[in-house]
């Protein structure tokens, strides 16, 4: 996995399909991971942590309403939006109908200029750093677009890696994050570094966003990680 770029989950069984989609995304700066089926796809959100995650209706065994469903009905998984592509709009109805929380609904044949204006719409929401948004906790505040972050006004200087896990931080406030799940989003999964590196660098976020005084807003939570708030 590659650090900053944001990570889509391609769910379709139509190798043709999938390709020019995953070829679209990439060309736009997605990381993509493809899943052929609904058990791979299952498998994958779990594996991959992905931002957003595009998904077809009509899916050998497992079909892409059930795999919706039960990605929305587990805690972990909940909050990751879903775009369901569907052959027909009738099934978009159904879709709806069936209250699978999926967050939008794409009907083919769609726009591929489109669909990508879609899918960034999900990230702003998941991943609101990948799109340049501004992020505000308390009193501290991260643009994303001129790398700059204040607390109550006051410009703090970061350096990247500690840039990059509060940018982390902000975009989930209050959820834990294992020191895997940081290295993987913060230094990448294909390096090697050792989760004490990720204790070193948290250590000096700490430090420089008490530097002006404030109360330190990370919490190391025992045996699990880290978390904002
Ligand atoms: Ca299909």
């Amino acid at each position: 996995m590659t650090p900053d770029k944001p990570v889509v989950l391609l769910v379709e069984d139509e190798a043709a399909q999938r390709e020019v989609l995953a070829y679209n995304l990439e060309a736009d700066g997605f990381q993509v991971v493809r899943a052929e089926n609904g058990e791979e796809a299952l498998l994958c959100v779990a594996e991959a942590d992905p931002d957003v995650i595009l998904l077809d209706w009509m899916l050998p065994n497992v079909s892409g309403i059930e795999v919706c469903r039960r990605i929305k009905s587990r805690s972990e998984t909940r909050n990751v939006p879903v775009i369901m592509i569907s052959a027909r709009s009738e099934e978009v109805d159904r879709v709806r109908g069936l209250e699978t929380g999926a967050d939008d609904y794409v009907v083919k044949p769609y726009s591929v200029v489109e669909l990508m204006a879609r899918v960034r719409a999900q990230l702003r929401r998941s991943r609101p750093t990948t799109v340049g948004e501004r992020l505000e906790y308390q009193d501290i505040v991260l643009d994303s677009e001129t790398h700059r972050v204040s607390r109550s006004g006051n410009g703090i200087k970061l350096g990247p890696t500690e840039f990059r896990l509060l940018s982390t931080f902000m975009e989930k406030p209050g959820r834990v994050w294992s020191r895997e799940q940081l290295l993987d989003r913060v230094w990448g999964r294909d390096i090697y570094v050792d989760t004490r590196t990720v204790d070193v660098h948290i250590g000096r976020l700490r430090k420089a966003l008490c530097s002006n005084g404030g109360d330190d807003p990370l919490r190391t939570v025992r045996g699990a990680g880290y978390s904002l708030g």
